[in-house]
């Protein structure tokens, strides 16, 4: 069980940045071009969370240059979400444990906020379990960014300040970033909570469309959860998946290679709706059995 130390003085920041963006639109007043630069920072990030912590470094579920690895880490390091490193330990674990007390956000064990934003403010969490990780720990530039993770982060608002001023740094900054955040967090509360299943997994997952376009395609979490080495989280044509559909672009101009799908045997199987009742309400098997072991993951080049 979680002991729930909370970490005050680290959280301080996390706090800090709520309240200028609330405070700062209020007293500056609402603009449109401030919203379009949030809105526009908060998906190319929302980008860098997906595309490069989830889909690369937690899951290797496609492949990369080094080059291209480390503006993946840098890119996805600017939402001010901690070390890749440190990113994909925790997810790992995620995965492991998922939806039981080891779980380091589960949602059925310790309910919303802590799922969605208390275990990040933990004093619990806070290290990098460098053993889950050691497919990435080889990489000292990663590494690097892992130990000075808020670098990324802070030269983006220092750009925004020199380009924009106050207002850049308001709209770019702090109310993207606050929006971000609760964005990226709803994959671990809502997406253990609402929505619909498809597959039987022996987690709460669940598929949801609208959760799906606030995270460019990780709303398909239960997709996710049943089968982990996808690139694609959205397994038939009408799931939309924004990061894919990138990803695929890039991989057409040789940035990225190996993109995985799910075969159409795996697509078609364990679908709770095929399911006796009695095995689709207690999930057949006690972890997901298709899950990509870490070991076997290839090496960016
Ligand atoms: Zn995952
Ligand atoms: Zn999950």
């Amino acid at each position: 069980m979680k002991s729930r130390r909370f970490g005050w003085i680290t959280s301080g920041p996390f706090f800090a940045v709520h309240v200028l963006a609330v405070v700062g639109v209020a007293m500056s007043g609402w603009s449109w071009k401030g919203f379009a630069l949030a809105i526009g920072l908060y998906y190319l990030r929302m980008f860098g969370v997906t595309g490069g912590y989830h889909r690369y470094f937690s899951h290797r579920t496609y492949r990369t240059s080094r080059f291209f690895q480390f503006v993946l880490a840098w890119l996805a390091q600017s939402s001010f979400q901690k070390g890749a490193l440190w990113w994909a330990a925790h997810h790992r674990i995620h995965h492991k444990y998922s939806d039981t007390p080891k779980d380091p956000h589960s949602f059925r064990d310790y309910g919303f906020w802590y799922s969605h934003v208390g275990w990040i403010l933990s004093k619990d969490t806070e290290e990098t379990e460098l053993r889950r990780v050691s497919d990435l720990a080889r990489y000292p530039e990663l590494m690097w960014l892992n130990k000075y993770h808020l670098v990324p982060g802070v030269l983006l608002g220092v750009g925004l300040f020199f380009a924009g001023g106050w207002h850049a740094l308001l709209w770019g900054l702090f109310v993207s970033t606050s929006l971000l955040w609760h964005g990226t967090f709803t994959i671990n509360s809502l997406s253990h909570w609402m929505g619909r299943r498809r597959y039987a997994t022996s987690d709460d997952s669940k598929n949801s469309l609208i959760l799906a376009l606030v995270t460019m395609g990780e709303g398909w979490h239960n997709n996710h959860h049943y089968y982990q080495r996808s690139t694609r989280q959205g397994f038939f044509w009408w799931e939309i998946d924004l990061t894919f559909y990138i990803l695929r672009a890039l991989s057409v101009v040789g940035v990225v290679w190996d993109l995985q799908s799910p075969p159409a045997a795996v697509r078609a199987a364990n679908r709770i709706k095929d399911l006796p009742a009695a095995d689709a309400a207690a999930p057949l098997l006690p972890e997901a059995p298709l899950s990509v072991p870490t070991a076997a993951l290839a090496d960016a080049e």
